[in-house]
């Protein structure tokens, strides 16, 4: 096995580990492969070791990527600037990384119909002290409605990036938050299908998983670490 499909299946063993110990189906638990910075080559890799799900941040480092490989589903989930909208909502699947109405109205207005909705997370800042990019969890529930509104989207549920901890129960916490942020939109709105948590990455993926996490993004425990 080559190092990618290895690590790849090291993966899938820890997530369903972490299932069997806190009773969680592991089909709930998507995998995103966080390609950002790394070669097509590797990412070619990984998808013929039946990896489907790839996560990027930078949209120019993205774009030869998700046009070399459009068999994958392709994830944004960095932050997003105005002038980047029409690409980001016409090359990618996923948004995890929306935080205003402004860039929800606009990946809206700019996406092709014929591609379909595309599914959007909110980003939520669940760490006040530590956090610039997110909105505050009592905003998410207006911009969940907002983005319902929209003809284009599909509202899919919510995103966070912690600030890291080493604190066990501290890093606990702000998975906790994004949960119940989660079910008090979803219980509000009614919004059919707003049940997806991204949180979770190579540090702390395991604890994301036992506080209900449905997409864990990992990048350095697949594809090395990043210069
Ligand atoms: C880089 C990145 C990841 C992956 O982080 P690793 O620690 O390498 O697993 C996940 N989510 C976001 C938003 C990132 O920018």
């Amino acid at each position: 096995m080559s190092d990618i499909s290895s690590r790849l299946a090291d993966i899938r063993k820890r997530i369903e580990t972490t299932c069997q110990h806190c009773a969680r189906d592991p089909a709930e638990v998507h995998l995103l492969a966080v390609s950002k910075t790394k070669p097509i080559s590797l990412v070619e890799e990984a998808h013929r070791a039946g990896q489907q799900d790839f996560g990027e941040n930078y949209l120019q480092d993205a774009l030869p990527k998700t046009q070399g490989l459009a068999s994958a589903t392709w994830h944004f989930i960095g932050a997003i600037q105005s002038n980047k909208t029409r690409e980001i909502a016409n090359h990618f699947d996923w948004v995890h990384s929306v935080s205003s109405e402004k860039i929800a109205r606009r990946l809206s207005e700019q996406r092709a119909p014929e591609l379909g909705p595309l599914k959007v997370l909110i980003q939520v800042n669940t760490s006040q002290e530590h956090q610039k990019s997110g909105v505050n969890p009592d905003k998410a529930l207006s911009i969940a409605r907002f983005v319902a509104e929209q003809q284009n989207l599909e509202p899919a549920g919510l995103m966070t990036i912690p600030a890291a901890s080493a604190d066990a129960e501290l890093q606990r916490q702000p998975f906790r938050v994004l949960r119940e942020t989660r079910d008090h939109i979803r219980d509000t709105t009614g919004i059919e299908g707003f049940q997806h948590l991204s949180m979770g990455m190579t540090g702390d993926f395991e604890v994301a998983i036992t506080e209900g996490a449905t997409w864990i993004r990992i990048g350095t425990a697949i594809f090395g670490s990043r210069s």
